[in-house]
């Protein structure tokens, strides 16, 4: 069965006050999300978002991982519109979701904003991700090179984000994981300060836990003026194991989190469905 071994870290970087990354890292799930919003409700946002989707996907018995995404992501957008419904002044916080999702035999991803994943193969790092951002768009319709994305202007317009007002459409897709590749999954903090070849040469490092310490470390020495999370996780053959995982950032304080008692896992809504 294929699960992941990982190691992961968040830190609040050299400029910022509070971290409002969240992460989920376990063995069939790695995700982070990167919240925005003032007045604290940025981590409310990525801390509801890594919880409803940690929550909503452990233990799923729906082999459409696609689809279970898909209903964490609704979920996720729910939450927020009922955050906000409740406490005004938290409307326009928003939060990116990145999150990799395996039952054991598939895996698949969902990805809104721009955070990111990336994937390395046999010493080649390839990006999973797409960020939905205005520079990527330039980027893609030729008019700037990757380059010029990196230090247009504009380079923090996100196009897509997870909140509780537009209904949320994320991309969402199969990955071709195998043995021995390894993953990374990260917050803007760490791909906006360190260049690919940089995150590439960390990456290698054959132990993930310093892999990922290296990364951070990499952000930090480039100045580190956001929310820094990265992690680490390797395509690990193995029997299924209990879904337990480690809480990062924001999520690590359970306050936060809007309503988790309104969020039943994927498994009890899915059986119910069938019934
Ligand atoms: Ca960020």
């Amino acid at each position: 069965m294929l699960r992941f071994g990982y190691a992961a870290r968040t830190h609040t970087g050299l400029v910022r006050d509070n971290n409002e990354d969240s992460g989920f890292a376990g063995p069939y799930l790695q995700l982070v999300a990167d919240g925005v919003g003032g007045a604290a409700a940025g981590e409310v946002a990525s801390a509801t978002a890594a919880y409803v989707t940690s929550a909503a996907t452990m233990g799923s018995s729906d082999p459409n991982l696609l689809e279970v995404l898909a209903r964490a992501v609704a979920k996720v957008h729910e939450q927020l519109r009922a955050g906000v419904a409740a406490e005004p002044e938290r409307k326009g916080m928003g939060t990116t979701l990145t999150a990799i999702l395996t039952d054991g035999s598939q895996a698949a991803i969902a990805h809104l904003g721009d955070s990111r994943a990336y994937l390395l193969r046999d010493g080649e790092l390839s990006q999973l991700t797409r960020d939905q951002t205005f520079v990527q768009m330039l980027v893609d319709e030729g008019e700037i090179t990757r380059e010029q994305a990196r230090r247009h202007p504009q380079r923090n317009v996100v196009l897509q984000a997870l909140d509780g007002d537009v209904v949320p459409a994320p991309d969402l897709q199969l990955l071709d994981l195998r043995l021995g590749d390894r993953v990374l999954v990260c917050s803007d903090g760490l791909s906006d300060m360190v260049e690919d070849d940089r995150v590439a040469e960390c990456l290698a490092e054959p132990d993930r836990d310093a892999a990922a310490e290296a990364l951070v470390q990499a952000a930090l020495a480039a100045g580190g003026r956001d929310n820094v999370t990265a992690l680490v996780a390797d395509v690990e053959d193995g029997p299924l194991i209990s879904r337990d995982g480690a809480p990062l950032g924001a999520l690590q304080d359970p306050h936060v989190v809007l309503d988790p008692a309104a969020v039943r896992s994927d498994r009890s809504e899915h059986e119910t469905a069938l019934d």
